[in-house]
């Protein structure tokens, strides 16, 4: 048996002797959203559990966090969760420091608590701490951020505020982009922002400060199953669900670039513009079964779902279903005597129960805060959609009725599903958009026809890329011929990062500023030049030559005074090294 700690993300195995003081059917590490409903339902379920956690109360960011929309709802969570947990033992203000392995199993933790060091042996360890430190420490491979360069986006609450009117509101201690961020960075960019929100709220008191900093985003164990958006997108039926939901797509766009991100994430988001929509998921058991370590489950963001989905399936009802889930499936392992990845799953359903499965009324998409599920259109109600001038559909936090933006953002979303669900009438739709790529609204039927990856599209695209009045259709005509390698498309890239998407940008009249404060002009050129570098490394390029030609105008000039240019720079060089460590793993693969 050996004491696995973690060091620099990865298990370090220390000469130690184990003095185990207790014994336990589950061990819970870390009380947050995910943790606290493990450990409450294993103690409901019968098991002798123990709830571990460093902190002096539970509830991870919903409570010390603050991720509660006010501090009466934080306080109403923190009793909900001191009542669920009452009937399970709860150690506080203690850490896991170390994970006892034997073989491929763990069996034991080691805790430090008011400077003392006691080992506990657990049938089924469940990781809850959301960051993924026992399974670390365990071995378990971890896959950190987007797969260009591993970066992950800071998001944080720094406080709950009082108004002058005495109701309390959270702050927008939310996130400064960062470039590629490390662990290190992504501390200096949360607490930046905080700072800057802390000097902005003159009129308001703080009435109770986020005590941990927050993190929407962690490294994902490498599961028995992995989810992904692509998964959620062709409508993946998997046999053993522990939970069902839509989910809106939530990722944090750092440095307010997207063509960093994977294919399905640039067509969603800067493509689509599905702004306004949720998927729809159903998450299969062998996402909280670690794999290659016997004995463990995974309770918490860092579960296995892939970037792309987890920015959306990270949600507080969501970490309660797999805490839950977790918990039934010690239960049945432990009483059937078989391991994790065995266990039956007729019967873990019937522990899990109804309420974790919301209804699916069978559209692949919905739309967020009406609920309002959009029914497929046909092509003709496609063309009609398209045929307008470019609307975004608009902040995905108003409850907007649904109105030409949307209708657009579902016209190409529908062309999308079609592509991606090979649904048998696609030749037909790629057939009736070809036909109406060179009439008045000829960009954004090249764009639909893009997106089901019709080569027809490209020579219109590049038009369209060149003419459109529209930022957003610029950008849309360079996303979408990333993806295809021809001569024509590389042409295009090879002119806008010949001089920086200069002359690509002037006669781009598009001004209406979007309502960000980041869409100067600026920006734009730096969004051109991203999908353009990236199409240009992606056809196998020199990018020394770009990377020489890399413009310094970008300099200071997006946002806050960001400097863009090393996110170009970073695009040109071979192998964006990792700033974080991507995966770790017993001395196993190294992403
Ligand atoms: C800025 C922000 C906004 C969000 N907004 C929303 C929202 O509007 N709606 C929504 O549903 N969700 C929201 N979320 C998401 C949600 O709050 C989190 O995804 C969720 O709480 C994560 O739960 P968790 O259990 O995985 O991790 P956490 O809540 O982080 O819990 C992990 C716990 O483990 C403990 N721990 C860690 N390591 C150890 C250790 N070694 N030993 C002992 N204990 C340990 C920690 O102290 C913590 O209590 C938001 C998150 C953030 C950061």
């Amino acid at each position: 048996m050996t004491l696995f700690v973690k060091k620099d993300f990865r298990p370090f195995a220390v000469q130690a002797t184990p003095a185990f003081s207790g014994e336990y059917d589950v061990v819970v590490a870390g009380l947050g959203s995910g943790g606290a409903f493990a450990a409450a339902r294993a103690a409901e379920l019968g098991l002798k559990a123990l709830g571990v956690e460093r902190m002096d109360l539970p509830g991870g960011q919903t409570t010390l966090g603050c991720v509660c929309v006010t501090a009466e709802r934080r306080e109403r969570n923190l009793q909900d969760l001191r009542k669920r947990l009452a009937g399970c033992e709860c150690a506080y203000e203690t850490s896991v420091i170390g994970a006892w392995v034997e073989g491929r199993r763990i069996v034991g933790l080691r805790l430090l608590s008011n400077g003392n060091v006691r080992d506990v042996k657990a049938k089924v360890v469940v990781d809850a701490t959301g960051d993924a430190s026992v399974s670390r420490m365990a071995g378990c491979d971890v896959v950190v951020g987007r797969a260009t360069d591993h970066a992950q986006g800071a998001t944080s609450k720094a406080a709950i505020y009082r108004l002058p009117d005495g109701r309390t509101r959270m702050g927008y201690g939310f996130y400064r982009e960062g470039t590629a961020c490390g662990a290190e960075e992504y501390s200096r960019n949360i607490l930046s922002y905080a700072a800057r929100d802390f000097r902005a709220s003159r009129s308001r008191v703080v009435a109770v400060k986020a005590t941990i900093i927050g993190a929407r985003e962690e490294g994902h164990v490498v599961c028995e199953d992995t989810y992904s958006l692509r998964d959620a997108l062709c409508g993946r039926k998997v046999p053993d669900p522990i939970f069902s939901d839509y989910a809106p797509f939530d990722l944090v766009r750092i440095d307010g670039d997207w063509a960093w991100e994977n294919e399905d994430t640039i067509d969603w988001k800067d493509v689509a513009g599905l702004t306004n929509f949720a998927f729809f998921a159903e998450m299969p058991y062998g996402a909280i079964v670690a794999k290659g370590v016997e004995g463990l489950l995974e309770a918490g963001k860092h579960y296995g779902v892939a970037h792309d989905a987890g920015g959306g399936l990270r949600m507080q009802r969501h970490m309660r279903a797999l805490g839950e889930a977790a918990a039934a499936a010690a239960s049945l392992s432990i009483r059937r005597g078989c391991r994790l990845r065995d266990v039956p799953y007729a019967e873990l359903r019937k522990l899990i129960g109804a309420a974790a499965f919301r209804k699916w009324d069978g559209g692949p998409l919905n739309v967020i805060h009406r609920g309002e599920r959009m029914e497929p259109f046909d092509d003709a109600a496609v063309a009609r959609a398209l045929s307008r001038e470019y609307v975004h559909a608009g902040d995905w936090v108003t409850p907007s009725p649904r109105g030409p933006g949307e209708e657009m953002a579902w016209a190409y979303a529908t062309c999308w599903m079609k592509y991606l669900r090979a649904s048998p009438d696609r030749a037909a739709t790629a057939d009736f958009l070809a036909a109406r790529t060179n009439g008045e609204w000829g960009g954004h039927f090249a764009v639909a026809l893009g997106l089901m990856r019709d080569a027809r599209a490209v020579a219109p695209l590049v038009r369209f890329a060149k003419t459109a009045s529209s930022f957003f259709d610029r950008l849309k005509a360079l996303a979408v011929l990333r993806r295809f390698r021809s001569e024509e498309a590389l042409a295009l890239f090879r002119a806008v990062a010949h001089d920086g998407a200069a002359a690509f940008s002037a006669n781009e009249a598009d001004e209406r500023g979007y309502g960000f404060a980041h869409a100067t002009r600026q920006w734009k050129r730096f969004q051109f030049l991203s999908y353009a570098l990236f199409g240009l490394k992606e056809a196998g390029e020199d990018m020394g030559k770009w990377l020489a030609a890399c413009p310094d105008a970008l300099r200071c000039g997006a946002r806050d005074g960001a400097d863009l240019a090393p996110m170009l720079k970073g695009i040109c060089r071979p192998n964006p090294a990792p700033s974080f460590p991507a995966s770790c793993g017993a001395g196993r693969k190294i992403v």
